[in-house]
């Protein structure tokens, strides 16, 4: 028997880092990875980057829309960042989590902060570069943005730094199967916590 079958709830997983951390390309690894594990696809009201596609990468929908679904309580969290609002929908997540599947946002700090208040079990996990001068090289590497631009995101990631004590794992991506690996070692880690298993000795279905 897999007792990860077994899961009565899934695991909600915030994940947050800085700008050019290199965050989804980790998450892909880790999502190719591991079965059972959905990635929330959020709103947000800024245009799609070349690639991105609808429904994949975010639902990019415009402020009225977005703003009506603040209205009417459909997220578990958002927050506006760089003149944006970005927002997670509470009822797609709702669903894989009472069907026992770990549910993964890709969030930033303020987000994260508001998940921690509303669900006190979700696991937190701030990732890093191996130092600032690594996240500004990569910031120059992806040739996309000017230098004023890279000063803000950096500044911006000093800033979130301050944040990391709210979280629970912190990973560093040196080296993106390191980190990917880290992440999956959290999450086998929370699925063994006994408060998470306890059902398995407990009740008819007993081992
Ligand atoms: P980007 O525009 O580069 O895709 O994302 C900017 C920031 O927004 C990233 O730090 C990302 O983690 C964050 N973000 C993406 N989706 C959400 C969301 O649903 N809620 C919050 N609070 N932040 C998000």
């Amino acid at each position: 028997m897999n007792p990860a079958k077994k899961k009565k709830k899934g695991h909600l997983i915030v994940l947050s880092g800085p700008s050019g951390v290199g965050k989804s390309t980790v998450i892909s690894e880790v999502l190719g990875l591991r079965d059972e594990l959905y990635f929330s696809v959020s709103y947000t009201t800024r245009s799609p980057r070349a690639g991105e596609e609808e429904g994949v990468s975010y639902h990019f929908v415009d402020r009225p829309a977005f703003e009506t679904m603040i209205a009417n309580d459909e997220l578990l969290e958002y927050a506006e960042y760089v003149d944006h609002y970005y927002g997670t929908s509470l009822r797609a997540i709702q669903e894989k989590l009472d069907q026992g599947i770990d549910v993964l946002l890709d969030i930033e700090v303020q987000g994260a902060s508001k998940v921690r208040k509303k669900c006190p079990d979700a696991v937190l996990i701030f990732i890093i570069p191996p130092s600032f001068e690594e996240l500004s090289r990569r910031l120059h590497g992806r040739h996309t943005d000017d230098e004023e631009v890279i000063a803000g995101r950096l500044a911006k990631a000093r800033e979130e730094y301050k944040q990391i004590k709210n979280y629970d794992y912190l990973v560093v991506n040196d080296k993106v199967s390191r980190a990917a690996a880290e992440i999956l070692a959290i999450l086998t880690a929370e699925d063994c916590r006994t408060e998470h298993r306890i059902h398995l000795i407990e009740g008819d279905n007993a081992l």
